[in-house]
């Protein structure tokens, strides 16, 4: 028998979008309920040193940063349960999200389930001790590439990703050498472009990774390249690999209830984190591509929270199609003309007053 619990918030993910919308949901006296995924606090939880997270002049390391997250969030009192969900409800309010052991209804439902990046799935790839995960072996130049100063790094992929973090990461390396499988990017002719003029930038073609190569003493020492039109392997001498061949948000359980764009991030609506389905709000990297940064996931935490709060206060929510939309069901429409009631009356969004002044 599952246990039943019903809440006003309940937010899904725990990285800095989750906790944060935490925070202000419960100091908004919402008893938000938190349900930690996999890996609970996030992404963060794998780097090492966060250096960009403001408030923290000489840094703090990503673990130790979601700890003071979730106590700042456990503080003025979010629940929290580590489950894994495996099937959504999204057709009514309240919505209802199953796990193994709970069936949980939510009057109000924040999406902060991260995005993950995608690994080549190689020898040597895997976090340490049982690979060089974090011992020169890395999906965040933004994150890491600080610790490879000097040094001489290959960057596999052939995406926009990839070239922003090769571009990135020559502020640091001595030499950046992209490692792609075909014998053209599929980046945009910009982010190429901008790749190709930099002199610390090259390239290598038609070539696949087949192994990172390295101890936990000396870190990443090469890679065993394949070349899929000789069909020769080869030994490459590196000390660092950045595996940037795109992310995935983990937003695959909502498929069919929300919208999402070709890769699965959620839409939310221009000025809020309101998706299509009201009362259902979006925030983190599961709805960000551009910036996935933990301040900016925080800062779309916030938003998220805020905006839960308003629809449950009954206080109109805009949806991604520019519409505004009340707890009770009324959309106004985009140019604010028009209401249109839950039982599809259209009236005219005029206050009373108003009202009755145009008919004087
Ligand atoms: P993409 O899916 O665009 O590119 C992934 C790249 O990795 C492709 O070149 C692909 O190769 C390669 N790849 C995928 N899987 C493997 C594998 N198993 N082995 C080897 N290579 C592999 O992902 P991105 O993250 O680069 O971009 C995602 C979206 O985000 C895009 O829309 C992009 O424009 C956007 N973006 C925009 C940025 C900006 O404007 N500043 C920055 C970053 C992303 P192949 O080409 O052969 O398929």
């Amino acid at each position: 028998m599952k246990e039943q619990l019903h809440r006003s918030v309940v937010i899904i993910g725990s990285g800095p979008a989750g906790l944060t919308a935490a925070i202000y949901a419960a100091r908004a006296d919402l008893k938000p309920l938190v349900i930690e995924g996999p890996q609970p606090g996030g992404q963060l939880t794998i780097t090492t040193d966060v250096e960009n997270y403001p408030g923290f002049a000489e840094g703090i390391q990503g673990p130790e940063l979601m700890e003071q997250f979730r106590a700042q969030a456990a503080r003025f009192g979010t629940e929290f349960i580590t489950s894994w969900i495996d099937q959504v409800d999204l057709s009514k309010r309240p919505f209802t999200l199953h796990t193994e052991d709970h069936e949980i209804r939510a009057e109000t439902l924040i999406i902060a389930s991260g995005a993950s990046a995608k690994w080549l799935g190689i020898p040597g790839e895997a976090p340490a001790p049982h690979g060089l995960g974090g011992l020169g072996v890395s999906a965040c130049a933004t994150c890491d590439g600080f610790f490879f100063k000097g040094k001489k790094i290959i960057v596999a992929g052939g995406g926009d990703t990839a070239m922003e973090e090769a571009t990135f990461l020559t502020r640091y390396a001595s030499r950046v050498t992209v490692i792609h499988r075909r014998e053209q990017l599929r980046a945009s002719k910009i982010m190429q472009e901008k790749a190709f003029n930099n002199e610390k930038i090259d390239f290598i073609w038609n070539t696949e990774i087949k192994e990172i190569i390295g101890t936990s003493e000396t870190g990443v020492t090469g890679v065993r390249l394949y070349d899929n039109v000789t069909k020769e392997e080869r030994i490459f001498k590196c000390e660092g690999v950045f595996i940037a061949i795109g992310h995935k948000p983990n937003t695959d359980m909502f498929r069919g209830w929300l919208e999402m764009d070709a890769v699965g991030y959620l839409k939310t609506a221009g000025r809020s984190m309101a998706t299509n389905i009201p009362g259902v709000f979006a925030c983190g990297d599961a709805q960000d591509s551009f910036y996935r940064q933990a301040v900016t996931a925080a800062g779309t935490g916030c938003m998220a929270a805020i905006d839960a709060e308003r629809f449950l206060d009954h206080l109109p929510v805009p949806t991604p199609t520019g519409e505004e939309i009340t707890i009770e069901g009324e959309r106004v429409t985009a140019d604010h003309e028009i209401v249109i009631m839950p039982d599809g009356e259209v009236v005219p969004n005029k206050a009373e007053s108003e009202s009755a002044t145009a008919s004087d």
